[in-house]
């Protein structure tokens, strides 16, 4: 087992002792377990065995480079949603054809520099777009990969603020238009068609809407390639969930079986873009009470010196996430609302959670904050960016210092 667990009273990373790690860099800090990530990406690319795949992590999930570095340690392509995203890639030491691109919305120069470089695919997103990424390649003299991102109209039954597969949705093009695009590739001689892209949403924990969205794109290559345009990878996007609450969620078994039953008569390769998946679970974001205070009717509050300038998820999608003491108390429970110090309502981390009764100083661990955690953190209050700390092979390593003001006022002028 790796990841977060407890020997005797204490909570763990993979041996050490989080109260150690909370003692030398202080808090708050976000800590990581190397071997869950492994773990994770090892799961997945076992289970799609023989079959033609490459794993294309999504960056936007976490972009630290200590993870970025880990990932393309185990053979990990990227999926980048910005010209940022792809630069820390190539400099994390990324080939362009490691990296597919992504995203709505597209800038001038995101379009020249991804043409520029000659990525594995650039995942386009419209009519406009294709237009737009043909004269770009032209104008350097090369032809630019691309694939479709298609919009299947399939409900992933996910929170709404993270499904992307909806007609209603901002994203990608209607199925029946795709098809016109492909063919129109034909007179626009900046452009490769090299693949098809879906991609549902975030968090989806049932394998149906992706089951379906596969065989979607599947029925649209063997279409095109009877009108003789032939790809060479379909781009399931990612989405695979993990199970914040201990409820039962598909396996990377599962998911493989699922999405090979469909994708793997067409012969083409898999290219996938897990981002929660692979590190989800691999992180905490390690807190300490700053405030306790009783309001009216019995509510107990335990403020952090954490809030959503550190992780968001919960103000911004009421996600759950698992808190729990890192050394509990021998007390009786109390039912605490978990609380951030930021002037915002949202800005809450659980609500009626059981603890022993904390006192002020506690160290508490909220659970699974590898995947949208620490890529969302804000300066918002003017709060730090927090320290991170990678636990691997028994040791624990600060992979980013703390930031300070002085890092945050060297933008400003005059500061
Ligand atoms: C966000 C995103 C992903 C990753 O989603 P996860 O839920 O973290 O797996 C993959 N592909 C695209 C296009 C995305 O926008």
């Amino acid at each position: 087992m790796s990841g977060f667990f407890r020997e005797g009273n204490a909570l763990m990373c993979d041996g050490v002792p989080l109260e150690d790690v909370a003692r030398t860099h202080g808090t708050p800090v976000y800590v990581y377990s190397a071997e869950s990530v492994r773990r994770a990406y090892r799961s997945l690319d076992e289970a799609f065995g023989a079959h033609p795949h490459r794993i294309h992590y999504a960056l936007k999930a976490n972009s630290s480079l200590a993870i970025v570095r880990l990932l393309r340690s185990l053979g990990s392509g990227v999926d980048a949603n910005s010209i940022g995203e792809i630069e820390l890639a190539m400099r994390a030491g990324f080939s362009p054809v490691d990296i597919v691109f992504t995203g709505v919305g597209k800038s001038p120069d995101e379009i020249d520099r991804a043409v520029q470089l000659g990525l594995k695919a650039i995942n386009a997103e419209s009519a406009g777009e294709l237009d737009r990424i043909d004269r770009a390649a032209r104008a350097h003299g090369v032809r630019a990969r691309v694939a479709v991102r298609v919009n299947p109209d399939i409900d992933a039954g996910t929170h709404p603020h993270v499904s992307t597969g909806l007609h209603i949705n901002k994203f990608g093009v209607p199925l029946e238009h795709a098809r016109a695009l492909y063919h129109k590739m034909s007179d626009q001689p900046g452009l490769e068609p090299v693949g098809i892209h879906v991609h549902l949403g975030s968090q989806i924990v049932t394998l149906e809407p992706m089951q379906r969205a596969a065989a979607t794109v599947v029925k649209m290559v063997q279409e095109l390639r009877q009108a003789g345009v032939t790809l060479d990878h379909i781009d399931v996007g990612g989405g695979l969930g993990i199970s914040y609450d201990g409820s039962r969620v598909p396996s990377a078994a599962e998911y493989a079986r699922s999405i090979l039953s469909v994708l793997g008569p067409s012969g083409l390769s898999i290219a996938m873009e897990p981002g929660r998946f692979l590190v989800g679970a691999s992180a905490a974001l390690l807190a300490r009470v700053v405030d306790l205070k009783d309001g009216a009717a019995g509510h107990h509050f335990a403020v952090l010196d954490a809030g959503m300038t550190e992780l968001i998820r919960p103000a911004l999608y009421g996600s759950f996430h698992r808190i729990e003491a890192v050394t509990p108390r021998q007390a009786r429970e109390l039912c605490y609302d978990i609380v951030g110090p930021i002037c915002e309502s949202s800005d809450a981390f659980g609500e009626a959670r059981k603890l022993p009764a904390l006192e002020v100083g506690d160290l508490l661990a909220i659970l699974d904050a590898g995947a949208y955690g620490s890529a969302m953190a804000s300066n918002y209050n003017r709060h730090s960016l927090p320290a991170e700390v990678m636990i691997d092979g028994g040791e624990a390593r600060l992979t980013r210092r703390r930031q300070t003001l002085d890092d945050q006022l060297s933008l400003e002028i005059g500061g």
